[in-house]
């Protein structure tokens, strides 16, 4: 959304092709950073973004056995707004395209699943998707495949994953929240259980963190005891843990951390999750793929204001979003393998005592730890230029 954007915005011809009738879909990342932020600013839209209904969080606690530990800390970004937004991704979606609809060249199909890719020889030519009406064909200079960490297109096109592997899967599920409640929980560990907690206004949105596998033993074991292990981590919950009914109420989300060798072919790229699938560890996700987006719409709207791309801009485009890349699933990996999973399953004390001592010694480890999160490493700007003021009569913005 954010790419297709983008490039309507500097005159380009953009078809958003996706397969859902609308953006709603629970428990989706629902993080927007301030690298993200920064981005709705410089495009003149962050005042219009905050009048949504949000909430804002700078500083971030943990809680570790029984100990509170302060985590990241926003709040000296060298950023516009120090904090991170909390909104549902479908609103920021919907919200994107009302900006995107403006422009002449935008157009988003809804219902529109992508099956294939059309080819002339060796090079992409367009896209195949179904649709309710039956199948279209489009064509196209450049198709970008951005349709997440299961992409479609990365396989039609035949690019090669490394997968990085992960310990760990998450049990996502809500909870109500009432006004006493405490405004913001990271994450609340002690001996093997994990349980993230967003506050969303009147619910939780609960993470719980499972060694990678461990569900069909969690089952057999029977609800009631996965809702004694949440207790057990946050017994203030105690009356609410029965809103989990049964295994209806909990979905699974496994966890993946692969990334592309190559992004992309003659006529076809690669860019967010499609090229690298990212851990929800962080919530950097979202912000990483809009990352993506802003670089190659920076690189590519001079090429595709022409008809064809060659692949030197698309490659570009990797060379500019690998290292960030690699280094945030680096990142990522680290804390699942070194602290996360440690925690859930043997060595849990000395992990435990390990993370409280660095992060209550180290402040400026919070401080770097809110740098990595929060702007990220090589944060793109924004360079495109805007049709609509380009069209108006001087001075003057439409
Ligand atoms: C458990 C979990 C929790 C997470 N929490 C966070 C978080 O809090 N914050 C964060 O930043 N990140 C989080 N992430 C990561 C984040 O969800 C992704 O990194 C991010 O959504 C990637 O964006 P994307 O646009 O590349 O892909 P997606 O957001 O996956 O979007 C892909 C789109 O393509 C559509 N699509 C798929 N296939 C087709 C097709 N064949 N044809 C047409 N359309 C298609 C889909 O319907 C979807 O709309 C989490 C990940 C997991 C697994």
């Amino acid at each position: 959304m954010m790419l297709g954007y983008l490039l309507a915005r500097s005159g380009v011809d953009v078809v958003i092709l996706e397969r859902h009738a609308d953006f709603f879909r629970d428990f989706r990342g629902d993080t927007i950073h301030p690298s993200t932020l920064e981005l709705m600013h410089e495009l003149g839209i962050l005042e219009d973004l905050l009048r949504q209904p949000h909430q804002e969080q700078q500083r971030f606690e943990f809680r570790i056995g029984r100990d509170r530990v302060l985590g990241p800390d926003f709040s000296r970004l060298p950023t516009r707004c120090k904090f991170m937004v909390f909104m549902p991704q479908w609103d920021f979606l919907n919200f994107l395209a009302g900006k995107a609809k403006r422009y002449r060249g935008f157009h988003l199909v809804m219902q529109a699943d992508v099956t294939d890719l059309a080819r002339d020889g060796e090079r992409i030519t367009g896209a195949v998707a179904a649709t309710p009406g039956g199948e279209i064909a489009v064509r196209a200079a450049l198709v970008v495949g951005t349709d997440g960490r299961h992409s479609t297109v990365r396989e039609k096109a035949g690019l090669e994953s490394v997968a990085l592997g992960s310990p760990i899967d998450v049990l996502w599920m809500r909870i109500s929240r009432r006004p006493d409640d405490p405004e913001q929980i990271l994450g609340t560990f002690d001996a093997g259980k994990g349980l993230v907690m967003l506050n969303r206004g009147d619910y939780w949105q609960c993470g719980y963190i499972i060694p990678k596998g461990t569900l069909d033993g969690l089952k057999q074991r029977g609800i009631a005891a996965l809702r004694n292990d949440i207790l057990a981590l946050v017994p203030w919950l105690h009356g609410r843990v029965n809103e989990l009914e049964g295994w209806d109420d909990i979905k699974l989300l496994t966890v993946m951390v692969d990334r592309l060798v190559e992004w992309y072919r003659p006529g076809v790229l690669c860019i967010g999750d499609a090229a690298h699938a990212m851990s929800p560890i962080g919530g950097v996700g979202i912000n990483l793929a809009i990352q993506d987006a802003v670089a190659a719409a920076n690189i590519l709207a001079p090429a595709l204001r022409g008809s064809r791309t060659s692949v030197e801009p698309l490659r570009s485009v990797q060379r500019r979003r690998e290292l960030p890349t690699r280094l945030t699933q680096a990142l990522q990996v680290l804390i699942q393998d070194r602290v996360i999973n440690p925690m859930l399953t043997g060595g849990a004390m000395r992990t435990m005592t390990m993370v409280i001592w660095m992060l209550r010694r180290l402040g400026f480890l919070r401080h770097l730890l809110a740098r990595a999160l929060g702007v990220g490493f090589r944060p793109e700007h924004v360079r495109t230029p805007d049709v609509l003021v380009e069209d108006a009569p001087s001075g003057e913005r439409r």
